[in-house]
């Protein structure tokens, strides 16, 4: 076992460090707090070839690993974080279920758009009624009797889809029949969606109330469908890996800055790191950094060229948001009111790994998933 980065993994690591450092250092603070999507940041991450890292050269992708684009969006949030989001929706989000079961007309529409940088695409799986629950998801997908008669009519609502204000393509779960195995998905434009009241998370992230209000949708824009939820879910674990990514690059992003502080700052005529009261505040938050790293970049190892394994994905993400938040947290603590104030990024960073505790399955879930591979069972969470 070699718990080093290979030479090219180094050198690749090297150009992403020089990318950022040139690009995206200054503005950093700027980009965390405005509002709408970095396009300038996407523009560019595609011409250094920083989006698509893990799809296929054939599709217009770079034909990396999934630990490459890993390498990808922690060297990019050491230096920006809100930049990180880009690796994420160029990478790891449904860009990568639509380049992993996509047909070869819907690759050709979308993911080319996307691989420049030039569109963003969500993923539309909550309903008001389906949150952790996503299986008991309502919005329907019928066959539509005019025309050809091959189509669907898609009716129902979304909340909470990240990107939903500038998403150009909706990558939406849709039921096509009963159960969990009526579930798929398909491919809906931003023309055909109706949004409601533009709202905040706590991230400063915006996100709107998506209406399918009986929308058309030709029988060529499903992308999974009735049987689909298991691949789809499969796919989702990459999502959930970049997910896990940001959360340890944001908690490491705000560790970096509080160990600066802490040997620059004085109080009672000392330095704050030799008091012991922070050093082991830091010794803590480097051992869950630490452990974080090694058990994401397992997950993300072992996935090779493919998709990530269940249980791996769910421990390390389980794990990185835990930790990500919890240094997070201490090092605004370490840095005072400096590290509450938007001064520093540290309370973004804090703002941001609370959502990720939430979003993508949240720890609870994972929890539950991580049980059922303990036990070799499944336990139904529904009251008999
Ligand atoms: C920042 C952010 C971004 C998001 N982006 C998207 C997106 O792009 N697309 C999208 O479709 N959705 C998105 N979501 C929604 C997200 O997937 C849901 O918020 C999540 O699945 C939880 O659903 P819920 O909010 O309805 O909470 P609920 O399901 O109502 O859960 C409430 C609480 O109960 C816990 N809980 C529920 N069931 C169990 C159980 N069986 N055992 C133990 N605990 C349980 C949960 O862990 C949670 O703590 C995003 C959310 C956030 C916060």
């Amino acid at each position: 076992m070699d718990f080093r980065l290979k030479p090219e993994e180094e050198q690749f690591r090297e150009s992403v460090r020089r990318f950022a450092g040139k690009h995206l250092a200054a503005g950093a603070h700027e980009r965390a707090h405005a509002s709408g999507y970095p396009w300038d940041v996407a523009q560019l991450m595609a011409k250094q070839g920083l989006l698509g890292i893990t799809i296929a050269e054939k599709d217009g992708g770079q034909g990396g690993t999934l630990l490459d684009a890993v390498l990808a969006i922690e060297t990019v949030a050491s230096v920006c974080p809100r930049s990180a989001d880009v690796v994420q929706a160029g990478n790891f989000g449904p860009i990568r279920v639509l380049a992993e079961y996509g047909s070869a007309a819907q690759k050709q529409t979308h993911l080319r758009r996307l691989l420049a940088g030039e569109g963003v695409i969500s993923v539309g799986m909550t309903e008001p009624d389906a949150g952790s629950a996503v299986t008991d998801l309502k919005t329907s997908a019928t066959r539509d009797k005019s025309g050809d008669g091959k189509g669907w009519r898609v009716s129902g609502s979304k909340i909470f889809t990240t990107h939903s204000a500038y998403a150009d393509v909706f990558l939406v779960y849709v039921r096509f029949g009963p159960g969990v195995g009526g579930i798929g998905s398909v491919l809906i434009e931003k023309k055909d969606v109706r949004l409601g009241k533009a709202s905040k998370f706590m991230s400063g992230e915006e996100w709107a109330q998506l209406y399918l209000d009986d929308v058309k949708v030709p029988e060529a824009n499903v992308l999974l469908g009735e049987g689909g939820f298991k691949k789809q879910i499969a796919g989702f674990n990459v999502e959930r890996i970049g997910n896990a990514a940001r959360s340890l690059a944001l908690g490491r992003y705000a560790y970096e800055a509080a160990r600066a502080w802490a040997l620059e700052r004085k109080q009672f005529g000392r330095l704050l790191c030799e008091f012991q009261g922070l050093q082991w505040k830091f010794a803590d938050m480097k051992m869950k950094l630490d452990a974080a790293q090694l058990l994401l970049y397992r997950a993300a190892a072992n996935a090779d060229h493919g998709l990530p394994s269940p249980e791996e994905t769910a421990i390390a993400k389980a794990y990185c948001n835990q930790a990500g938040f919890d240094v997070a947290n201490e090092s605004l603590q370490v840095m005072g009111g400096m590290g509450y104030s938007q001064e520093s990024l540290v309370e973004y960073c804090l703002r941001r790994c609370r959502g990720w505790m939430i979003a993508g399955g949240s720890i609870e879930i994972l929890k539950n998933r991580i049980a059922e591979h303990i036990f070799e069972r499944s336990f139904s969470q529904r009251p008999d």
